[in-house]
């Protein structure tokens, strides 16, 4: 069976006893989550999150500046009022620099990737740090919103707040 073959089985399982179906597009919690693409964070579990409970941003290192368009519409046009920025330990993005990345590309495609910033980073709790502080620099985001920062521990499973 191929990968795409087994993706689907999974999904026919699911779907035969998929009820939530009925449910309201605006998160019920109120909630915008921005967390690393790892693919060992699963924020639903981690935070006991039910469908339709929050927002889940994803990318890579779970860096807000790439996360700002989705908030802004999460915020203006779906209602979320708390965001909740989730960094992780052995994350990927300490583990490289943009110039590495920027030459591997040049390498592989002939073609200059200079002025991509792939937002790497060398201190975990410092990139949650300037994360929030660049949302609460935003002039996007609604001031009176609630801004949380977390690491997860990847061998723990436990959440440790950032201040
Ligand atoms: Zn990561």
């Amino acid at each position: 069976m191929s990968l795409i073959e087994e993706l689907l089985a999974a999904n026919e399982r699911y779907a035969a006893t998929f009820q939530q179906g009925e449910l309201p597009l605006p998160p019920a919690k109120k909630l915008a989550i921005v967390t690393c693409m790892d693919a060992r964070i699963d924020p639903a579990r981690i935070l006991g999150l039910e469908e339709g409970d929050a927002h889940v941003i994803r990318n890579a290192g779970g860096r807000t500046a790439e996360a700002l368009r989705s908030l802004i519409i999460s915020q203006q046009l779906l209602g979320t009022r708390t965001i909740v920025v989730i960094h992780h330990t052995d994350c990927g993005m300490l583990t490289f620099e943009n110039a590495d990345l920027q030459r591997r590309l040049r390498e592989q495609f002939g073609v200059d990737a200079s002025a991509i910033d792939f937002l790497p980073f060398k201190d975990l709790e410092q990139s949650v740090r300037d994360d929030i502080a660049l949302l609460r620099s935003s002039p996007f985001l609604l001031k009176e919103s609630e801004i949380v920062g977390f690491i997860y521990a990847v061998h723990s499973g436990r959440l440790l707040p950032v201040h």
